[in-house]
């Protein structure tokens, strides 16, 4: 059985004050039973994750940090990055890597994906590999050619121990911060497509086991329905995450 994960990316936005803020408020808005049912991670600015990192530490909490990007060599001289070495220092679990803005906005390729997913999984972390087709690309017909390419391109050379335990995130471009979503049928066929080429690749097991999630525009109000489809294990939330109370809804509607 997999466990959903409900990611909050809050990408360049929240100081760390508003950080900490934001994860005590999502503490007493959140039951704790409902981590029982689902996994869930924020993703801060850099700049953030040592504060809300002592506030889960000394809080004992059930929320997972997370980090937006990383560099895949350990040390060197790029300047303004960061070392997966020192986020797993900081108790770092899951990493986000080839956000479709990072592709974009800042050229990283496919093989500069797989270097990242390598990199965290060295450093015992788990990556949160994000996939996802063009307005141009759905409509042309190719969604599916580009995602499963993603995929095959960003994993290359991974066991299937390291592919079952990791998460992939299909983020449709033209649905992230649009207030457009897939809808959950067309989502599904996506996931649906990504979970086979897993299991064709690295075998049933695998398949079976790897988390993918959903992002672009997931709302409390379009939670339910997205999570009700069978390859959908969970949530990549920009916008709607950086309101604690609507991120509690989303958290708690996953959980069922
Ligand atoms: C994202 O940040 O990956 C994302 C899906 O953003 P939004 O939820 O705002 O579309």
């Amino acid at each position: 059985m997999r466990r959903p994960l409900i990611s909050g990316n809050w990408k360049m936005n929240l100081n760390h004050y508003e950080a900490i803020t934001i994860v005590q408020k999502l503490v007493y808005t959140i039951p704790n039973e409902t981590y029982e049912t689902v996994d869930v991670s924020v993703h801060p600015p850099f700049t953030d994750i040592r504060s809300v990192q002592t506030v889960i530490e000394a809080d004992s909490l059930d929320i997972f940090l997370g980090a937006q990007h990383c560099h895949w060599d350990d040390h060197g001289a790029y300047t303004g990055e960061i070392s997966p070495v020192f986020l797993a220092k900081l108790d770092v679990d899951y990493v986000v890597c080839g956000h479709s803005e990072r592709r974009e906005l800042f050229g990283e390729t496919d093989e500069m994906v797989a270097a990242k997913v390598e990199a965290i999984l060295r450093h015992e972390m788990l990556p949160i590999m994000c996939v996802g087709e063009t307005l141009d690309e759905r409509e042309a017909g190719v969604t599916e050619d580009k995602v499963l390419a993603q995929v095959r391109a960003g994993l290359a050379d991974r066991s299937a121990e390291q592919v079952a335990s990791l998460v992939i995130a299909y983020e449709p471009i033209w649905a992230i911060g649009t207030g457009r979503t897939a809808t959950a049928d067309d989502a599904q066929a996506v996931c649906a497509a990504i979970r086979s080429v897993v299991s064709t690749d690295w075998g049933s097991d695998a398949g079976a086991a790897v988390r993918i999630q959903y992002g672009g525009s997931v709302k409390s109000g379009n939670t339910t329905e997205l999570m009700a489809m069978p390859d959908i294990d969970g949530a990549l939330v920009g916008g709607a995450s950086l309101d604690a109370d609507e991120f509690a809804r989303i958290v708690q509607f996953a959980a069922g």
